[in-house]
């Protein structure tokens, strides 16, 4: 592959284009050296769209982002970690608010296994060494004299040709497991191996044990958006299968050991149709959402386990209040369908109407292959009575609780019979009043 990526930059948005060239400007008039690094660059070089950019600076961000702001009126600081060496500066272009992070080029420091770095501010060829991949530790120069120059100190270019996953240092995994389900992620997302010694590597670290039940010793957020990431793929089969092939799960419970076959059991391919294909997903009121359709699947996940242990795991990963709910709210409503003899499109309605579009596809998921459910996301869903309150209320019906009550007995006579029209309702009301 090329070294010099200036025509690949040419290309992506106008916008960002000429952001990367003023930013490099102002480097070199501070003598300082600036670097597109991370997810850009291995996207460009792919070919895939991103515009999430990510600047190394050698060596203060902190002096870079002061000036940028003071130069240009559309800058301004949006934060500044001093701790960490960052800072994030958003440009308003146009209407546009484009982000953009900074940060100084630095090491990281690994005291015991698994622990948060000391970071110290270092060079460019540290500020790499330190990344998870060697895809990911491609460096690309915007200072104007070598715009686009491409710093490859790890083979990266050939990774990305041959598609492989490969780490930068044997310890890599020890000094941080999240990487072992960013292994899992590159790969999958982007159909890549991981290279045979990163393989070894990563098995050796799950094979010593030291990082079962993880989420029991560290604080569970980062490996939180590590899962997110992975169960938000596409190929979400292909995902729960790494999961469990490389050993992830021992990182939220070694008990999810007996849960690997659903990995295999088509349950998955069920769920996934309802959150990437079907109307749940795309139709309006009920639409599942990226931050949260992952959930989906770590209920599946979790199902079999106790509640406390459920719970315990969930707390352990810091899920927000609302994520748990959806779990729960999805876990409850099951519990309450298979204590049923049958089920029909009314009991359904009941168990379902109040449910997040996520928690119905954990139902939808877990409770295995239903008619009144899928008839439930496609048509019950939207049944609306034509007639409200008001016209019972002409009728002489008192203003109170009896409305709502005699509104839900009609619409349960819809649900069974979608083609009662006003006079239908009408009539029904004026048998119930
Ligand atoms: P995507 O855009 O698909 O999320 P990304 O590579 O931008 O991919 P981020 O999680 O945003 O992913 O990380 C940005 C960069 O930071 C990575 O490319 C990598 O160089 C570095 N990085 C992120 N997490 C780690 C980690 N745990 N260990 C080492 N380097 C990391």
């Amino acid at each position: 592959m090329k070294s010099n990526i200036k025509d690949k930059l040419q290309k992506i948005d106008k916008d960002h284009y000429t952001l990367l060239i003023d930013i490099g400007k102002v480097s070199k008039e501070e003598g300082l050296k600036s670097y597109l690094v991370g997810g850009m660059v291995r996207d460009l070089l792919l070919g895939f769209d991103n515009l999430d950019i990510d600047i190394v600076v050698e060596n203060s961000a902190k002096l870079l982002a002061e000036k940028l702001v003071k130069k240009f009126p559309n800058c301004e600081l949006s934060a500044k970690h001093d701790r960490f060496h960052t800072a994030k500066v958003i440009f308003n272009v146009n209407g546009e608010k484009i982000p953009i992070d900074l940060a100084s080029s630095r090491e990281e420091i690994y005291e015991h296994p698994a622990a948060l770095p000391k970071v110290s501010v270092s060079d460019l060829k540290r500020d790499l060494y330190r990344r998870d991949f060697t895809i990911n530790a491609l460096a690309v120069s915007i200072l104007p004299e070598d715009f686009g120059e491409i710093v490859d100190l790890f083979d990266g270019l050939l990774d990305l040709k041959e598609k492989k996953i490969r780490i930068l240092h044997e310890l890599s995994f020890i000094d941080d497991p999240t990487r072992i389900i960013r292994a899992g992620r590159f790969a999958c997302k982007l159909g890549f191996e991981i290279e045979e010694n990163t393989k070894r590597l990563l098995k050796e670290a799950i094979d010593s044990r030291q990082f079962d039940n993880l989420i029991e010793k560290i604080r569970g957020d980062r490996v939180k958006i590590e899962i997110r990431y992975l169960f938000n793929l596409p190929d979400i089969e292909h995902a729960v299968r790494t999961f469990f092939n490389l050993g992830i799960y021992r990182m939220i419970s070694i008990d999810l050991e007996s849960r690997r076959d659903v990995a295999y059991g088509g349950d998955v391919a069920y769920g996934g149709d309802v959150a990437y294909g079907g109307d749940v997903a795309c139709g309006g009121d009920v639409a599942c959402n990226v931050s949260t359709g992952w959930l989906i699947y770590f209920a599946l996940i979790i199902k079999d386990l106790s509640s406390d242990r459920q719970e315990k795991i969930m707390k352990n990963l810091q899920l927000t209040a609302d994520e748990i709910k959806i779990i729960k709210d999805g876990f409850n409503a099951l519990n309450k369908l298979k204590e049923q003899q049958s089920v029909d499109s009314v009991i359904i309605y009941h168990e379902l109407r109040n449910l997040s579009a996520e928690s119905i596809c954990i139902v939808k998921m877990l409770y295995g292959i239903n008619n009144f459910i899928d008839e439930y996301i496609e048509k019950t869903s939207k049944i609306k009575l034509e007639i409200t309150g008001q016209d019972l209320i002409h009728m002489g019906v008192k203003e109170g609780k009896k409305i709502g009550e005699i509104l839900e007995q009609i619409l349960e006579k819809k649900i069974k019979n979608a083609s009662m029209n006003k006079n239908d309702e009408l009539a029904e009301a004026r048998k119930l009043i």
